[in-house]
């Protein structure tokens, strides 16, 4: 009998993260939608997996808090089974400025919000998909960002090294459990039409850079999606340790 898949999606209400809970969903996972704020987004998505026959739930926690993300790995045990399949993609984009304008409060807040809650949640992940640990394998996909590659200059540079750190945390995760079942690999979108570059201040900033992306638009969260999906499918069994970046050319 096959293994059920089960995908757990942090920050999946809105965005990219919706768009991967949605398309692993009708891939055969069961799928838990993770979001911080935002219920009613989450619902809707989890609503629609319903109305596909997919077994769904969504469970509100702060990835970035220790105690959160115990009770999330606990809520999807106990509701849908082991997890085979983590998405990190919960993050933040804090309004663009220099890093002469920037203070701690606002770099911290991004180093939680954006690091730890990926290391936390790889950590649980961990614990239920690795042999050392009894459990039968699975895949992690961080989501990363081009801004690692580029570092943003003049509009996030403190958000770009999250996310380096983020492509550090894969290279080095990827070694230590490779013998253990686990594959974990990044993508890395660009330039995705999300609410996300409104909370960075400038909701038209995909206008303003198309032309500069070499194929000349945004991306759409459905494209990074797939990448997501392909990632932790068995036709990328050997890829582990890898990155996929989506932006146009970037
Ligand atoms: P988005 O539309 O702003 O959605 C962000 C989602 O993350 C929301 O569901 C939000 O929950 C959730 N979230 C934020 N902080 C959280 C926390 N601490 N705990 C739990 N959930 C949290 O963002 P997006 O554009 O889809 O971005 C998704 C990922 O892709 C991020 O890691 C981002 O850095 C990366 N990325 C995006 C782009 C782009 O162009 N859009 C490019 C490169 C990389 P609520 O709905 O409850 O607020």
């Amino acid at each position: 009998m096959d293994i059920q898949k089960i995908a757990l999606v942090t920050g999946s209400g809105r965005g990219i993260g919706a768009a991967t809970a949605l398309t692993l969903g009708r891939l055969g996972y069961a799928v838990c939608v993770n979001y911080r704020n935002n219920r009613r987004a989450a619902e809707a998505v989890v609503d629609q997996l319903h109305s596909e026959g997919v077994n769904a739930i969504a469970v509100a926690a702060d990835v970035s808090q220790e105690k959160e993300v115990y009770e999330l790995f606990h809520r999807v045990d106990h509701d849908l089974g082991r997890i085979t399949a983590l998405v990190n993609n919960a993050g933040i984009l804090m309004p663009q400025c220099r890093l002469d304008e920037m203070d701690a409060q606002r770099i911290n807040h991004l180093l939680i919000s954006n690091i730890t809650g990926y290391f936390l949640c790889c950590r649980e992940a961990v614990k239920r998909m690795s042999a050392r640990h009894g459990g039968d394998g699975g895949g992690i996909v961080n989501v990363s960002s081009v801004a690692a590659r580029t570092g943003s200059p003049g509009e996030y540079i403190d958000y770009a090294a999250t996310k380096g750190a983020i492509d550090t945390l894969t290279r080095g995760l990827a070694s230590e459990v490779a013998a253990e079942g686990i594959r974990v690999n990044a993508v890395r979108p660009g330039f995705i039409y999300t609410d996300m570059h409104a909370s960075g201040g400038e909701p038209n900033r995909i206008e303003r850079l198309k032309s500069s992306i070499p194929m000349r638009r945004g991306g759409k969260p459905e494209e990074v999606a797939e990448a997501i999906a392909w990632l932790l499918s068995e036709a990328a069994s050997y890829t582990t340790g890898s990155f996929i970046d989506l932006a146009g050319g970037r």
